[in-house]
Order: structure tokens, then C-alpha cells, then sequence
């Protein structure tokens, strides 16, 4: 098998997608599969679809064009405020995307009314994490712009949080969220068919037992994918975070480590490169690096140890003798660096089942080795 590789259990997503997409139905919120950590892969977003999401939400419009050229029909909305430049293809490719700006949503409409068709918006609403978003009180006449317009129609308000700042979407933010929704449909007249309070890191507040006001609907990518909230780094309880894998080769193992006496132009280097004290530990170079992911966000297996990374070459102190040229090493990944890792050319994708480790997980109560919220 070709390495480096990733290789994405299927049945595990599909099970994650299951578990909270049952949890956040009892509690009325619909769950939007996000693709965008894994380019828009088809198999993963059909294993999304199968897991019960409603539809696949996107941040890149070349992630949507792949998804369309695999055969997938289902709606597919656009989290990412659309480029100028790609009014048209957006129209074309997206039943809907989220938006902050006026000009923006024109040249939708624009090309929505030249395409005979009509183009989704849901308005994106500024609360606290300062990356996109209108503020609150330009939100009534913008709402009332959009409603005006034809070639597109108003299908709800959304916000983001914890993405650029860090704050938590909890309890207080999405009752200010439900408050801002009933004001503009009193002030517009109007009824907004989805209330989307936001990402995975809204888990935690969604499972909460918190009343959920007005928010039905969540678009989850990280909690899917790796089971775990990404604010805190915790498991999300009866969910797998082992979904992925990355596989990479040893292509030197040597005994080097016992040799800091080599001197280095560079200081800094020098410190990257001196393998902790102990003489049982072996240096391992691996063909990955930089290049291919966020290697500083590798989990090592037990007994190996990060001694330092470039463009190409991963090096890894290890404790286990066994290690030779040509064997594997296997690591899980966080979110960085599953989103690079899937990006890069030179790693490639397997995809496999394997329903039977999943029916012994369910047998063995999955909540009682993972933490819940
Ligand atoms: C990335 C993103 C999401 C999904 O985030 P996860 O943490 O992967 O669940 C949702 N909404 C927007 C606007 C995003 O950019």
C-alpha cells in the first residue's frame, strides 16, 4: 500500500454522523454536513448524507464542483461569503450560501434572474467572534433589501463562533441569536425558515440541556469528522475520534541520537535536532513534513516522540526497536492537520469499513471510555 496515506474508516463517520444528528433531532435542530476539512470528498460526503445531515454546507466553491461532479444532488450551501468573481458559479452549483454583503448578494441575484433560477441567502449576524457577519442593528434593512430583491429569496440567519476568536457560542449568545430573529421577522413580517446558531463548537451548548429558542440548525464538520469539540479538544461522548489515520514511512533509522556533538551553523536548529537523553532512543526520519501537514499536530503513537519536522522529513525518537526502513508509523490527527493532510497531492486517500469494530464499540458502551459533555 502507498504511503503517505490516509486512511478514513467510513462506518466511523457514519456512526458519528448518526449519534449526533439523533441527539440534535430530539432537541429540534437539523445538522448540515460540513466538507470542507476533507476538500469536499465525495465518499465522505455521502457517508454524511447517509448518517441522516440535511445537505452539505462548503466553504470552497471548487470543494462544491467536486461534490456535483461525483453525482451529488442534495442541497449544498455555501459557508463561505461568495467571491465577487464567482457570483455566477455559485448560482449555478449552490442552493444557497451565507452572506454579509450587499453587493454580494446583487451580483447573486444578477446572475440567479440570467440563469432562470433562485439563489438561497442566509444572512450572516456579527456576534462576537469578529470574522464575518453584519452587525445587529444594519440587520432590519438589509433583511429588507434582500426580501425586495428578486433572483434571490430569504431563507434564514446565521452566525458564527469560536472560529477567529475563540468565543464561546453558550447559552447568553444564543438567546441574543433568537431575539435578533423574532425582531427582524416583526420588523420585516416576514418567516425565516432556518435559525443556524452555528458550528461544532456549539455542541457543548446545544447538549446542554439549554432551550434552543429559535436555532434549528447546526453545521457540523470537526464534531463529525475527529468527535470532539473543538474548543476544548474534548471527546464527544459515544463518538469515534480515530476516523482517520495518517500513515507514513520510516526511510532512515539510525543511531544518531546518541551523537549531539555535530555542530550546527544555525543554534535554534541544533536544539530541533538533539534527540532527548536516553540512550534506547532511536531517530526515525519519516517521508512526510510540512509540506503535507500540520506535523506539530500529529499525535504520536505510545513510546515515539516529536524531535522535529521541514518541508519533507518528519523525525521521530522512538523507544520501540522494531522500527526499521520500510515500516509505517500511524498518527491521528486534529483538525489543522486533517485539513492539510487531505489537501495534499502526494497523500493518498483510503477509504475502508470495518462494521464490526463499530457493533463491539456499541456493545462495550461507548460513553463509559469517552468523555461526555
Ligand atoms: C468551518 C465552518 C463550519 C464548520 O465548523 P466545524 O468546527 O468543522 O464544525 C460552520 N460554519 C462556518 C461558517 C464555517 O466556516
Amino acid at each position: 500500500m502507498s504511503s503517505p496515506r490516509i486512511e478514513v474508516d467510513l462506518s466511523k463517520i457514519r456512526h458519528n454522523t448518526w449519534t449526533i444528528v439523533v441527539r440534535l433531532k430530539a432537541l429540534g435542530i437539523g445538522v448540515t454536513g460540513v466538507t470542507k476539512a476533507v476538500c469536499g470528498h465525495p465518499a465522505i460526503a455521502r457517508t454524511m448524507l447517509d448518517g441522516g445531515t440535511q445537505g452539505l454546507a462548503e466553504a470552497r466553491l471548487s470543494n462544491v464542483q467536486r461534490l456535483r461532479k461525483a453525482g451529488i444532488t442534495c442541497p449544498v450551501t455555501l459557508i463561505r461569503t461568495p467571491m465577487l468573481s464567482q457570483a455566477d458559479d455559485v448560482v449555478q452549483v449552490c442552493e444557497a450560501s451565507y452572506n454579509t454583503e450587499m453587493t454580494i448578494i446583487m451580483a447573486l441575484a444578477a446572475a440567479a434572474i440570467r440563469q432562470n433560477k433562485v439563489h438561497g441567502i442566509i444572512l450572516m449576524v456579527e456576534m462576537g467572534d469578529r470574522r464575518e457577519g453584519i452587525m445587529p442593528q444594519d440587520l432590519g434593512e438589509i433583511t429588507q433589501q434582500v426580501i425586495n430583491m428578486p433572483g434571490v429569496a430569504l431563507k434564514g440567519i446565521g452566525t458564527n463562533l469560536a472560529c477567529l476568536s475563540g468565543i464561546a457560542p453558550d447559552a447568553e449568545k444564543m438567546q441574543t441569536l433568537s431575539t435578533i430573529v423574532n425582531e427582524v421577522e416583526g420588523k420585516c413580517g416576514i418567516f425565516l425558515e432556518t435559525v443556524s446558531g452555528g458550528n461544532s463548537a456549539n455542541l457543548p451548548w446545544a447538549l446542554g440541556g439549554y432551550p434552543n429558542g429559535r436555532i434549528n440548525n447546526l453545521r457540523l464538520g470537526e464534531a463529525i469528522l475527529l468527535g470532539v469539540d473543538p474548543l476544548s479538544g474534548n471527546k464527544i461522548g459515544g463518538m469515534f475520534s480515530d476516523a482517520f489515520t495518517l500513515v507514513a514511512e520510516v526511510i532512515e533509522a539510525d543511531a544518531k541520537s546518541a551523537s549531539p556533538s555535530v555542530s550546527f551553523p544555525d543554534p535554534s536548529l541544533a536544539g530541533l535536532r538533539i534527540v532527548p537523553k536516553s540512550g534506547e532512543i532511536t531517530r526515525l526520519i519519516l517521508a512526510i513534513g510540512h509540506q503535507d501537514t500540520d506535523v506539530r499536530e500529529l499525535s504520536m503513537p505510545p513510546g515515539n516522540t516529536f524531535i522535529g519536522a521541514t518541508s519533507d522529513h518528519l523525525v521521530v525518537g522512538t523507544k520501540h526497536a522494531t522500527f526499521c526502513v520500510g515500516s509505517e508509523m500511524r498518527f491521528q490527527m486534529n483538525y489543522g492537520a486533517l485539513m492539510r493532510a487531505m489537501a495534499a497531492p502526494d497523500i493518498q486517500i483510503n477509504l475502508r469499513h470495518n462494521w464490526s469494530a463499530l457493533c463491539a464499540h456499541d456493545a462495550h458502551s461507548p460513553s463509559k471510555h469517552l468523555a461526555q459533555f
